[in-house]
């Protein structure tokens, strides 16, 4: 006869970092356990930073021995860490398969927001993005995106110390991780904890939708690390039909990824804006604030400004012609350059310009200061290493002659 635990025994252990409440519950009822033992371990996990299932003190003996044979709590590697002059601070992360990612964390008066990503590379190709130029490789797991967050807030001695023995032990943990690294732990004032999450990073977040929702449900959830709904916020370029459903399941801030007022620029900026134009991406986010739990909330629109592409009055007036109607915050983002990209970052004389205009039009609307451009992390320079498996990056390069 084979016993239930046999048959978990001989399969590869169940990661339970990037597990919700709910899968954890049915997980852990899975073992034959009370389902309040997924509250525990939740807390150990994401409260305590605990990963070695020993030190969760507060379970039973048998089910520490059985978790340690049957289940894991691991986050994604850490290769390298850079800290840049202006406090931000950027990891690259091989995740399952040996591709990397990458997390960057910016500190902020009153905030530190990390900059979480979704997919190794992406399928989209936004001419301005150096990741939509390395191509695309998978969707990351829930547990490779919430592994973000957790090592972000270790690196922060974020974690809430619950016992003496389990904290001492978490200590020696991060410092044996962070020695392997070879990282520089420097800390600066301005740095302090991870405060807000955009999922921002590498990748298209709705095209990975059910783990991006697992990811940001943990960041939600009190069990977890509580942050408030305003303070995790998915950016979109776009994939209507998905932000459709993303409003009957979560609660999250969003922003779109806009970069030009009229479909016929922003189709050669943001290629699946050829599916679904502006009038159908700015309904659907129209439909998605109606339906947020607080009426107050804006939609934040991003646009990246780029020389002589994106950034005439003229162009300033039409957005703010499009947007008349649509409760939002505009971030201009100053393009940074990057080696594959013709594509220049235009004068501060233009910028303010541009700025003017929608601010007269009654907008707020700031200019998104360049943060960590020396150590590549600034908006649009992620890269990582990505397995492609779409062959775009090789016709980057090669069309670049950078091969
Ligand atoms: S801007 Fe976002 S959606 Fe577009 S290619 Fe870059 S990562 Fe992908």
């Amino acid at each position: 006869m084979i016993l239930a635990t046999d048959k978990i025994l001989s399969s590869p252990k169940v990661n339970l970092l990037g597990l919700t409440e709910v899968k954890l519950r049915e997980y852990i009822c899975s073992l034959g356990e009370k389902p309040f033992r997924a509250k525990q371990i939740m807390k150990w996990i994401h409260h305590c930073g605990i990963a070695d299932f020993a030190l969760m003190t507060d379970l039973s003996k048998p089910l520490r021995q059985t978790l340690t044979e049957v289940a894991e709590v691991r986050a994604p590697e850490i290769v390298s860490q850079q800290d840049s002059k202006d406090g931000t601070r950027k990891w690259v992360l091989r995740v399952n398969g040996g591709s990397c990612v990458e997390t960057v964390y910016i500190p902020e008066k009153g905030r530190g927001t990390l900059c979480v990503s979704s997919q190794v590379g992406c399928s989209l190709d936004c001419s301005f993005c150096y990741t939509g130029k390395q191509g695309f490789q998978r969707d990351l797991t829930a547990a490779e995106i919430i592994g973000q967050v957790w090592l972000a807030t270790q690196s922060f001695d974020g974690f809430r110390p619950r016992l003496k023995e389990a904290s001492a032990q978490n200590r020696r943990q991060r410092n044996a991780s962070n020695e392997s690294s070879q990282s520089s732990m420097k800390e600066t004032e301005s740095i302090s904890r991870v405060s807000n999450v955009v999922m921002m990073g590498m990748g298209e977040p709705l095209l990975n939708f059910d783990n991006v929702v697992d990811a940001m449900n943990l960041m939600m959830d009190d069990n977890a690390y509580g942050l408030s709904k305003r303070r995790v916020t998915l950016s979109t370029s776009g994939v209507v039909p998905m932000l459709d459903k993303l409003g009957a399941v979560s609660d999250c801030s969003l922003a779109i990824s806009l970069h030009a007022p009229n479909d016929e620029l922003r189709s050669q900026l943001v290629p699946i804006n050829k599916k679904y134009p502006i009038a159908m991406l700015l309904e659907s986010s129209l439909r998605y604030i109606a339906g947020l739990s607080d009426s107050k909330r804006v939609i934040t629109i991003e646009y990246t400004l780029i020389d002589r592409v994106n950034d005439s009055l003229a162009l300033a007036h039409e957005l703010a012609d499009l947007l008349k109607e649509v409760p939002c915050k505009i971030n201009l983002i100053p393009f940074n350059p990057f080696s594959l990209s013709d594509y220049k970052r235009p004068s501060r004389n233009r910028i303010k310009a541009f700025q003017r205009v929608l601010n007269e039009a009654g907008f707020i609307a700031p200019v998104r200061t360049t943060r960590g451009d020396d150590i590549d992390a600034a908006c649009g320079q992620l890269v990582g290493q990505v397995a492609d498996r779409t062959r775009r990056s090789e016709r980057y390069q090669r069309a670049s002659g950078t091969d």
